[in-house]
């Protein structure tokens, strides 16, 4: 009788401290402790930040979409372990996406004011700060690979609009008619903002004021991004979106801005933002969370929170990052009812969430 208790004893305290350190290094579900002696390969994505309350998404789309940011963030993770660079690793998930029409990218590109879908896109690679970017574009089918164009086959870091595509055309990036980006319910949303609008019009008119809110973009996001740590201890990040609904032909957000949407710097860490470009061009959000950890130290999460939780939201922005530091420490960060992201834990294994 003994003896069975004594080996049940033995398993408990053989495996406490393998328990603790797991709970040790799991901050809100996310690892917090590699250092330079535990560096791992690390991957994470988003699919954009914003007003995506409980319950507002039918159980099918909420499953749809998880299931696609599992894939996707497998399959960046996967080319990783096969030793694939950062940067491919980037261009690879937010490619996938980009195919998606579940997200604000590529195929799914939100409409302008004017019922166009304009894209913007950018890459930086943590080892040499190159960096690419892109805007304003109609018919290029994956903006992040020509964002990886501009960076490695170009002298420049950003194009824009015609240029940037008769590019394209010279670099074999594949074009696509603008009815490819067409999808109904992207359609539906601008329908209804522009009918909002008139409506807020007439109250001008009737010589109301307008509320605060009226102000406001449409407070639904979904723009996407990936931050990756190779074998190399290389970090890269990149971003792609079609901006924001009802946007006014021409704006640009921050997604195709260095520092602002996209940031990788091995010293520090590499960003992709969503939400509010504005905000975010303004704050440099992505070169500000690189700056709290390279001037003042401060951990990835702890980085990430203070310009999103504080910065941004004093601010009046709303939106989120995904960061990893130079060991694959992860900061996660929103101050939206959610942020559609994934990860890949310490353990390997992919995690997923919404809220
Ligand atoms: N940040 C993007 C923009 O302002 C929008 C988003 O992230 O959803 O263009």
């Amino acid at each position: 009788m003994k003896k069975p208790i004594s080996l049940v004893l033995m398993a408990v305290l053989c495996l406490l401290p393998s328990f603790v350190l797991a709970q040790k290094r799991s901050i809100g579900g996310v690892p917090q402790l590699q250092g330079p002696q535990n560096p791992r390969l690390a991957f994470v994505i988003h699919g954009g930040a914003g007003v995506i309350a409980r319950g507002s998404l039918t159980p099918e789309k909420e499953k749809e979409i998880r299931t696609k940011l599992e894939e996707v963030v497998l399959a960046g993770y996967k080319a990783l372990q096969a030793g694939k660079t950062s940067v491919d690793a980037v261009e690879l998930a937010i490619r996938m996406m980009e195919d998606s029409p579940l997200f604000n990218a590529g195929r799914g590109a939100v409409f302008n004011h004017d019922g166009k879908n304009e894209l913007d896109s950018s890459i930086m690679d943590g080892k040499t700060q190159a960096a690419g970017a892109v805007a304003g574009l109609h018919h290029v089918k994956n903006p992040i690979t020509l964002a990886r164009a501009v960076m490695e086959r170009s002298p420049h870091v950003m194009m824009v609009g015609d240029g940037a595509e008769k590019f394209a055309k010279e670099q074999n990036v594949e074009l696509v008619d603008e009815k490819y980006f067409f999808t109904q319910e992207r359609w539906d949303e601008l329908q209804k903002i522009l009918k909002e609008e008139k409506t807020k019009l007439l109250d001008k008119k009737s010589g109301e004021a307008l509320s605060p809110s009226s102000e406001l973009p449409y407070n639904k996001f979904g723009t996407v991004g990936a931050v990756a740590l190779d074998k190399d201890g290389n970090l890269a990040a990149g971003t792609s979106t079609g901006g924001m609904t009802n946007k006014k032909y021409g704006r640009v957000g921050d997604s195709p801005i260095i520092g602002a949407g996209t940031y990788a710097n091995n010293n520090s860490c590499a960003v992709s933002g969503t939400g509010w470009g504005e905000f975010f061009i303004r704050l440099t959000v992505a070169r500000d969370i690189a700056s709290m950890m390279e001037y003042h130290a401060l951990p990835v999460q702890q980085a990430a929170d203070r310009v999103i939780k504080q910065k941004l939201q004093t601010a009046g922005g709303d939106g989120g990052v995904i960061a990893l530091d130079k060991f694959g420490n992860i900061g996660i960060s929103f101050n939206t009812e959610g942020m559609y992201r994934a990860y890949i834990d310490i353990n390997g294994k992919p995690v997923v969430e919404i809220y």
